[in-house]
């Protein structure tokens, strides 16, 4: 069977968020990360790259070969909402996505009726509808040639690398640019005389194998457009959910409700969608400032239907009380799937209160 694999990565994600969020950094070589003798750079905007400053430079060595670099702490809980939101948007398409990173995922789109490119596009504006920030795609019948794909257009790029076109791209694709293949790795295969894909193609198997171990057999078959593994979701199921952070804080019954009503709603769906029945039911608030609460019942019969979901978040909703401080995320979650018996509702989380 064609598989359609997708690979998603987001442009200089923690350089463009901060660009995003402070506007005076737009247009400016910015790196995230500290400038001091020991401190790394974890991101670079696309400004800073011209410079040569990439991702894992110290901090001082970025410094000196771009003296106008802008240095911007990280936020890691707001890139992580970041992917969390883009994550949304993977798994409206399928829940076949396998996240590599705060910014990169590989989504298996076989079954979905549209072209994957139309779905890579269709995410593309959606991140960026959402976000403000762009992400290039890569579309192919593999992970290795998407991984690949998407790095050729970037940034905010589309790439297709269709099964006829792949051994031509793979040939002239050069060693250290192989996903999977480490600076130590291709030093070794330069020192054998491969520096493409081409020059790969003159191994045997066994030869591979003995040199690199199991990951010969590995560089073996992508020389030849071959990768059969799969998009794996990284965790096994044990909740199905949806949460929301909503860019202006909530603060009055109504409002959360109305929230919590399309939360519900999306929740049954896709519990129905994975065929998985729970008992348990859990709110999260996450306040303004932060501070997260959960608030779960657990019920004797199955959570199967969106009323009962709605009944079950109003009830936890306003007990002990409706949240006191503006809320800046919601969400909703049914676990405990294989629980035959439970004998009476409790709630454990909330008698922190
Ligand atoms: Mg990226």
């Amino acid at each position: 069977m064609n598989r359609k694999i997708i690979h998603i990565d987001m442009d200089a994600f923690f350089a463009s968020v901060e660009q995003r969020n402070n506007p005076e950094l737009k247009g400016k070589p910015v790196a995230v990360g500290g400038s001091g003798e020991r401190s790394v750079v974890a991101a670079a905007s696309y400004e800073a790259r011209k410079f040569g400053v990439r991702s894992a430079l110290p901090g001082v060595t970025a410094k000196r070969l771009c003296p106008e670099l802008i240095f911007v702490k990280p936020n890691f809980p707001e890139y992580g909402r970041i992917s969390h939101q883009i994550r949304e948007i993977f798994y409206s398409y399928t829940d076949l996505v396998e996240p590599l990173s705060f910014d990169e995922a590989y989504l298996d789109v076989s079954s979905h009726e549209k072209y994957a490119v139309k779905i890579a596009k269709e995410i593309k504006e959606k991140i960026f509808k959402e976000t403000e920030l762009t992400a290039s795609a890569g579309v192919s019948y593999n992970k290795f040639l998407a991984k690949m794909a998407s790095d050729v257009k970037k940034p905010n790029g589309l790439f297709v690398i269709l099964p006829e076109h792949a051994s031509e791209f793979i040939g002239q694709l050069k060693i250290e640019k192989f996903h999977g293949i480490g600076e130590k790795t291709a030093q070794r295969l330069k020192e054998l005389g491969v520096f493409n894909g081409t020059d790969l193609l003159n191994f045997e198997e066994k030869f591979l194998i003995q040199h690199f171990g199991k990951a010969g057999k590995h560089f073996y078959h992508i020389a030849r457009g071959i990768d059969e593994r799969e998009v794996k979701p990284n965790q096994e199921l044990k909740s199905i959910g949806a949460e929301n952070t909503f860019s202006v804080d909530l603060s009055t019954e109504d409002e959360m409700l109305n929230e919590l009503l399309d939360m519900a709603e999306k929740v049954m769906e896709r519990s129905n969608k994975k065929g998985k029945k729970g008992k348990t039911l859990t709110l999260k608030i996450k306040y303004h400032d932060f501070e997260v609460r959960t608030r779960s019942l657990t019920m004797k019969e199955d959570i199967d239907n969106v009323d009962m979901i709605v009944k079950l978040t109003k009830q936890l909703l306003m007990n002990p009380e409706l949240p006191y401080k503006p809320v800046r995320l919601l969400g909703i979650t049914i676990s405990n799937f294989n629980f035959s018996e439970r004998p009476e509702r409790y709630s454990s989380q909330m008698k922190l209160f």
